[in-house]
C-alpha cells in the first residue's frame, strides 16, 4: 500500500472530459488499495476572473456582478454536465454549487456597496474557485462506489498567520490539526478531496497561501500525514526543457533534485509557488510531475538526488512582470554604506528585490523587483538618496531568463557559453546575476528579447553542454 497525496491542476479539470479523468486516476490507485488524498485547483482561469472581479466590482453595478457570476456558472455546470454525476447526486452537487455562488454574488456585492475591497475580502473572493471545485471532484469519485468527502483547506486542518494572499502556514499547528483530520478518513478507505490554495488564519477567517498554492498545498499535506509520494497531475508531460508555449517540441526532464525544481518554481516554470517544494524537501517525499492525458508515461521525478548526467543545463525558464531598477552616479564609488542605504529604503517600504548586481567600478547596483513594485522602490530610493548625485532609472519592459541545472556548479566556461549563445542571436543582456547556490544563471533582458533569448539557450545549450 502507498500513500499519495494527489493534486489535480485547473488545466486538466476544466479540459473537456477532466472531471471524469481525475475520477478515473483515482479509481486506479484505489483499485491498487492505495491511499490516496486529493487536492484540487480551481477550474481553468476561474482564479483570474475571480480576481479580476474582486478588483472590478468596486465599481460595478448589480447587473454586472450578475454577468461574472453567470460566466463562473457556465464554467462550472458544464463540467459537472460533463462529468460522470447523474440522478439524486447530480440535483445535490448543484444545489450545494448554487449555494457557494449565491456566498460569492452577496461577497462581490458587498464589495461593491462599500467601493472597496480588503484583502481579507479578496481572499475570501479568490477562495470560491476551489470552493466550487473539490464538490465536484468529490462527487465524481463517490459515483465510483469509493466514499469521498470534500474540504476546504482550513477545514483538512491548514492554519496561517494573517498575510492575505500570501498567507503563511504554521506547521506544528496544521500536522496536528491536519493528522486528526485526514488520517480516520483514510483509515476508513475514503478519499478526502481538498481544496487547493485556501486555509485559515488562526482567528478563523479564509486565507491563500499564493498563485499556483494548491501544489504547495499537497506537499503540505504530505508532509503532515507521512505520505510516501505526491502526484501532481498536470496538462504536459512533466517538467519540461523550456516552456513549451515558447519552444517547439521541448523535452521532459526525467529527475530534478528538490534545490533544482526549487530554483525553477521561483524563476516561474509551471506557475509553481515557489514555496510548494518546501515540505516534500523537508520530509524527502519524492514528488512526480504527470500528465493527466498520458498517465503511462514516467513524467518528472523530484527527489533528494543531484544528477548531473543530462547535461549542464536542465531547464531554461523566465520570469515576465518584473521591472529593472538602475541606481548611478560617482558618489556611489568607494563610499561604503550607499548599498546598505538603498537596501534598507527598498526593506522599509516592502518592496522585495529578487536580483541584484553591481558593477566592479562600484558605480552603479542593478536590481529586479516584480514589475507592480517597481514605482514603489523609485520613489524610496529618490526619498533616501535625494540631492546626492545619483541618478534613479527603472525599466518596466525587462524579463529574466534563467538556465537552471546543478551541473553547473563547478564547471568552468559555462557562462561563456550561455552568453555566446544568446549573443549570436543579437540579444543585449541587461544584466546578470549568478545565485551562490551556483544552480542557476540568470540574465535580463528587454521584454520583446525574452523568447528569443530562451529559443537561443535550448537550441545552443539545453543538454549539450555536458558535466
Ligand atoms: P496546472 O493547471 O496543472 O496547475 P499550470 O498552469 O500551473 O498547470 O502550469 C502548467 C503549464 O505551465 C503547462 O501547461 C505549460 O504550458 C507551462 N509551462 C511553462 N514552462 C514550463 C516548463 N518548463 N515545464 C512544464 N510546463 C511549463
Ligand atoms: N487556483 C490558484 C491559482 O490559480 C491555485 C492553483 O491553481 O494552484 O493560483
Ligand atoms: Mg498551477
Amino acid at each position: 500500500m502507498t500513500r499519495i497525496v494527489m493534486k489535480f491542476g485547473g488545466s486538466l479539470l476544466a479540459s473537456h472530459y477532466g472531471i471524469r479523468l481525475v475520477g478515473h486516476l483515482v479509481e486506479r490507485s484505489r483499485k491498487k488499495r492505495d491511499e490516496v488524498v486529493v487536492v484540487v485547483s480551481a477550474l481553468g482561469d476561474v482564479t483570474d476572473t475571480l480576481l479580476q472581479a474582486a478588483g472590478d466590482a468596486r465599481q460595478w453595478s448589480e447587473e454586472e456582478i450578475l454577468g461574472a457570476i453567470n460566466e463562473i456558472r457556465g464554467t462550472h455546470v458544464s463540467a459537472i454536465e460533463r462529468s460522470s454525476v447523474g440522478g439524486h447526486e447530480k440535483a445535490t452537487v448543484l444545489q450545494g454549487f448554487e449555494a457557494n455562488l449565491e456566498k460569492l454574488r452577496e461577497t462581490l456585492l458587498g464589495v461593491s456597496i462599500l467601493g472597496e475591497l480588503s484583502p481579507r475580502s479578496k481572499d475570501l473572493i479568490v477562495s470560491f474557485g476551489e470552493r466550487m471545485s473539490a464538490p465536484i471532484v468529490t462527487a465524481e469519485i463517490m459515483t465510483r462506489g469509493i466514499g469521498s468527502a470534500s474540504l476546504t483547506g482550513g477545514e483538512a486542518g491548514i492554519v496561517t498567520d494573517d498575510t492575505y494572499g500570501e498567507a503563511v502556514p504554521f506547521e506544528a499547528a496544521t500536522a496536528r490539526s491536519v493528522k486528526k483530520r485526514l488520517l480516520p478518513m483514510l483509515a476508513r478507505g475514503e478519499v478526502p478531496v481538498v481544496a487547493g490554495f485556501i486555509a485559515k488564519s488562526t482567528g478563523g477567517e479564509t486565507t491563500t497561501l499564493g498563485r499556483g498554492g494548491s501544489d504547495y498545498t499537497a506537499t503540505l499535506l504530505a508532509s503532515c500525514i507521512g505520505a510516501d509520494e505526491v502526484w501532481i497531475w498536470t496538462d504536459v508531460d512533466g517538467i519540461l526543457t523550456a516552456d513549451p508555449r515558447v519552444v517547439k517540441r521541448p523535452a521532459t526532464v526525467s529527475q530534478l533534485s528538490y534545490a533544482e525544481a526549487e530554483e525553477l518554481a521561483f524563476f516561474g516554470a509551471k506557475n509553481m509557488h515557489p514555496l510548494a517544494l518546501g515540505p516534500a524537501r523537508r520530509s524527502d517525499i519524492p514528488v512526480r510531475i504527470k500528465n493527466g492525458f498520458r498517465p503511462e508515461l514516467p513524467g518528472t521525478i523530484i527527489t533528494g538526488e543531484q544528477t548531473k548526467s543530462r547535461g549542464v543545463v536542465k531547464v531554461v525558464a523566465v520570469v515576465r512582470n518584473v521591472g529593472l531598477l538602475t541606481v548611478a552616479g560617482e558618489t556611489l564609488q568607494g563610499r561604503p554604506g550607499v548599498a546598505a542605504r538603498v537596501f534598507s529604503a527598498l526593506a522599509s517600504d516592502r518592496v522585495n528585490v529578487l536580483m541584484i548586481s553591481q558593477s566592479v567600478s562600484e558605480a552603479n547596483i542593478s536590481m529586479i523587483v516584480r514589475r507592480n513594485s517597481l514605482r514603489a522602490a523609485e520613489k524610496a530610493l529618490r526619498r533616501e538618496l535625494r540631492g546626492q548625485g545619483i541618478s534613479i532609472e527603472g525599466d518596466p519592459r525587462v524579463a529574466v531568463v534563467a538556465a537552471v541545472g546543478a551541473g553547473m556548479r563547478g564547471e568552468r566556461g559555462v557562462a561563456a557559453k550561455i552568453f555566446a549563445a544568446v549573443a549570436s542571436s543579437g540579444i543585449n543582456v541587461r544584466m546578470i546575476a549568478q545565485g551562490s547556490s551556483e544552480l542557476n544563471i540568470s540574465f535580463v533582458v528587454s521584454e520583446h528579447d525574452a523568447d528569443g533569448a530562451v529559443r537561443a539557450l535550448h537550441s545552443q545549450i539545453v543538454g549539450r553542454v555536458r558535466g
